[in-house]
């Protein structure tokens, strides 16, 4: 049976990402969820924290592009200007030319200085230091009412640099949780991020995060997944229909 399939059959259990948060955590405890993954991946660790606003442009410049590509365009658009302020004077058109490497730098430009000017307004100034205060929900809103800023890039910003317990989705992690039944065919975004934000147990959102990427990767592939060496098949609704 192909996952394809599965996802439109009669053992999807959510009509449309609204089933009550305890029947999901019952059905997929997340705490041996997280446990498993570690078991197999080990356990990732945070960094120290570092400056939100920076990790937010390196998010953004990392969308559809490699690592290394998104770091070397990160250190071009530094090069280039000295500080944000500099970077918000500039036409759209010049900060797109310092980070061309990194494709899609029309479009990246545009997000980048519309959010520089939003943070201005707002603040009077470029930085975003006040979020480390802030409670992880209100950091997670704040972020979110940025113009061109969706709920993945609000949650990397969040846990990779201010270590919020704010869980980001990649593809990897919608096509597992989808898999295993943690969350529906069709969801958006945003429903999707709040919904993982409520299940992942305190102080594991960095580890299932990093983890379930790599499940991803290496088991739960896109086509033809090792449900037979996963660690999660025992909480996976897929997977316990190939047993
Ligand atoms: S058992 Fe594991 S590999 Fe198989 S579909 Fe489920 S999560 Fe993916």
């Amino acid at each position: 049976m192909s996952a394809q399939i599965f996802f439109g059959s009669k053992f999807q259990k959510f009509a449309a990402g609204e089933l009550p948060i305890e029947n999901v955590e019952e059905d997929k405890p997340f705490k041996y969820i997280a446990q498993n993954l570690e078991q197999t991946f080990g356990e990732p660790k945070l960094g120290a924290k570092s400056d939100a606003l920076t990790m937010l442009v390196k998010i953004i410049l990392s969308q559809a592009t490699s690592d290394a590509n998104s770091r070397r365009t990160f250190q071009n658009l530094k090069k280039q200007f000295a500080s944000w302020e500099k970077v918000l004077a500039k036409q759209t058109s010049e900060i797109a030319d310092a980070i061309r490497l990194g494709g899609l730098a029309n479009q990246k430009a545009r997000v980048i200085k519309e959010l520089l000017v939003q943070i201005k307004e707002q603040h009077g100034t470029l930085n975003l230091k006040f979020l480390d205060k802030m409670p992880d929900e209100a950091a997670r809103d704040y972020l979110s009412n940025l113009r061109g800023i969706g709920p993945k890039t609000v949650a990397c910003t969040l846990l990779f640099a201010l270590h919020k317990e704010v869980f980001p989705l990649d593809t990897h992690i919608f096509r597992v949780f989808r898999r295993m039944g943690i969350l529906p065919e069709r969801i958006t975004d945003t429903k999707a991020h709040r919904l993982l934000d409520q299940l992942v147990p305190h102080g594991k959102f960095y580890s299932l995060h990093v983890n379930t990427i790599r499940l991803g990767r290496q088991i739960c592939r896109p086509r033809e997944p090792l449900c037979e060496q996963c660690p999660l098949i025992e909480y996976c609704d897929y997977g316990l229909t190939r047993m």
